[in-house]
């Protein structure tokens, strides 16, 4: 019989595959080391940072001509971190005090990552794993461990996975995810995400029954995890694996069809990208094209502020990749859980509440104005959109597209090819919006709806704290009624209003969305089958009283039980 442990399943699939535990403990490999003088550990030490660095540099370079953005923007916030002299100022503290080069590296990123892990902000805490992820690869050079061989396909285990593990990994190779934290936005539950890996998170000290090479068997949608499974229980899975193969198999027939009810009202099921690459994937999943290129992703991971030019590059690669379809391209988020460390915020009360997104922007006409240009230049190459993120007031979205009006004028001064074609909305994230939308409508062209910041300001729910998350429902009446207002009042304007939030991968929610009004839904890609099988298998008629039905109830939670025992 197998270990049985169970987590919360985040992303669907069956996995099967042998465990690789993150996190090796190199306490064994400590007690054997023999260090030399004082002097020839220093420089051992200060090697092994030019040369964990100048590996890392390779890494980044493969991963970019790749396209893999999100491994790469990882390894280059590593990069940066050894190349802060915080560390290296530590180690050297710590080798006076030890002797021992690994020793001290593995004490100094301890120190470091300590002082991180006391800030109250939960994105600087996750930095934690970074510091302590880097220490651990540079004291893994100066001991001589190798990375172990991958024969098979694995499943990677971790208290916390260390962001480096999955970034190094060769992405065909990882079966599934395990992650005792309940994090659902950690490094490696967003890159499992896009590439569509069978995950399970939250199985606390259930990471501790496991031991690398033991066979395991996951399943990502109920959160089961069986841990040297028989013979018998293995046969068990079998069936649902051949499911899994017939249903991957149907959706692959789905791809070419259109999202269209059983009386043929349709709307656009486009995907969610945070760069060129993942519009491959998208369109694997029959996307029919971008409603959100999160291109803070272009910001993340670099030095510096990336220059026009190699923005447009960016941009123009997912604008032909669309292959005439809608690009969405969102000005830069940054702030809030998205600091960069070359755009400084300053400290914050309450970052997701402070200077962040279109704010930012509008005060920073150096950054906003080259990103304006290269989405304007990208659009010649294809159909694009701007959309300005957190928008709370008219003036805002004025000033912004005033913005847009003198980036075409200075691009033709400039004698730079541009379209005059870019629609120009706004993400519908803020209630001050979602109130303002009869008016709002007026001025954008179209609205996108970001659940995952409406729920958190509608209910003063934090959207990624684990203790009140029982709170955090998209289905609450609140939630719902500014949701309807805002499709109805982009569609009394003659405007589209769209969804781009999580709430739009929710079936049950897309088809309370329909019935409202939606035309299109943006979401991660391999989320499109399943909403688009449910579309299709319903009339808008059915849709419609649903939806009468629901909005009538009282109770987010009801709503929810309510809709789940629909079956489609
Ligand atoms: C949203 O808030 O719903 C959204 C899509 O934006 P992000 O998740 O990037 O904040
Ligand atoms: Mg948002």
């Amino acid at each position: 019989m197998a270990d049985k442990i169970k987590g919360k399943g985040v992303i669907s699939g069956i996995a099967v595959g042998t465990i690789l535990l993150a996190g090796q403990n190199l306490d064994g490999y400590l007690v054997n080391y023999k260090p030399g003088k004082l002097d020839a550990e220093k420089k051992k030490a200060a090697a092994a940072l030019v040369e964990v660095a100048e590996g890392m540099k390779k890494s980044i370079d493969d991963f970019n001509s790749k396209g893999l953005k999100e491994q790469a923007a990882i390894l280059e916030a590593h990069r940066m971190i050894i190349e802060d002299p915080a560390l290296s100022g530590a180690i050297d503290e710590k080798l006076n005090e030890c002797g021992s080069a690994p020793k001290a590296v593995l004490d100094a990123a301890e120190v470091n990552a300590q002082i991180f892990e006391s800030m109250e902000d939960e994105v600087f805490r996750g930095r934690a794993v970074d510091i302590r992820d880097v220490g651990k690869r540079i004291a893994k050079f100066l001991l001589g461990i190798k990375e172990p061989e991958i024969a098979g396909k694995v499943i990677v285990a971790g208290k916390e996975i260390e962001p480096s593990v999955i970034a190094g990994l060769p992405t065909d190779k990882i079966a599934g995810v395990i992650l005792g934290a309940g994090s659902t936005t950690a490094h490696a539950v967003i890159i499992a995400k896009t590439r569509a890996i069978p995950t399970v998170v939250g199985v606390g000290k259930g990471i501790e029954q496991m031991a690398d090479g033991d066979p395991a068997i996951l399943d990502g949608g109920t959160g089961d995890i069986l841990i040297r499974p028989s013979a018998e229980e293995r046969a068990s899975y079998d069936e649902k694996i051949k499911k899994q193969e017939e249903l991957k198999a149907y959706y692959a027939t789905l791809k070419t069809l259109p999202a269209k009810t059983l009386d043929g009202v349709e709307v656009d099921l486009v995907a969610n990208i945070g760069s060129p690459a993942d519009v491959d994937a998208a369109n694997g999943f029959g996307a029919q094209g971008v409603g959100l290129f999160r291109s803070e992703f272009v910001f993340m991971g670099k030095t510096d502020v990336p220059k026009e030019e190699d923005q447009f590059k960016e941009y123009k690669a997912a604008v032909e990749k669309c292959n005439g379809n809608l690009c969405v391209i969102r000005t830069m988020d940054i702030g809030g859980d998205k600091p960069l460390p070359y755009i400084q915020v300053g400290a914050e009360e309450n970052p997701f509440l402070g200077y962040r997104a279109i704010r930012i922007s509008l005060k920073r006409e150096d950054l906003f104005m080259p990103q304006l240009k290269a989405i304007l230049r990208a659009g010649k190459f294809g159909k694009a959109a701007i959309m300005f993120p957190m928008v709370i007031n008219v003036q805002e979205f004025l000033d912004a597209k005033a913005m847009v009006e003198k980036a075409k004028r200075e691009l033709a001064a400039e004698g730079k090819d541009y379209s005059d074609d870019v629609q120009v909305g706004i993400m519908v994230e803020t209630p001050a919006a979602a109130v303002m939308t009869p008016i709002l409508a007026k001025y954008v062209d179209f609205f996108s709806i970001g659940t995952n910041d409406l729920v958190q300001y509608t209910l003063a729910v934090d959207r990624g704290n684990a203790q009140i998350s029982y709170l955090y429902n998209h289905f609450n009446p609140a939630v719902l009624r500014l949701i309807k207002r805002t499709i109805e009042s982009a569609n009394k304007e003659g405007k589209w209003a769209g969804m781009c939030g999580e709430m739009a991968s929710d079936p049950c929610a897309a088809i309370l969305l329909m019935a409202m009004g939606i035309k299109e839904l943006s979401m991660s890609a391999p989320s499109i089958p399943r909403v688009k099988e449910v579309i299709r298998k319903i009339t808008s008629t059915e849709a419609k009283n649903i939806l009468d039905k629901v909005m009538e109830m009282e109770d987010g939670d009801k709503i929810k039980d309510y809709l789940a025992t629909l079956t489609f």
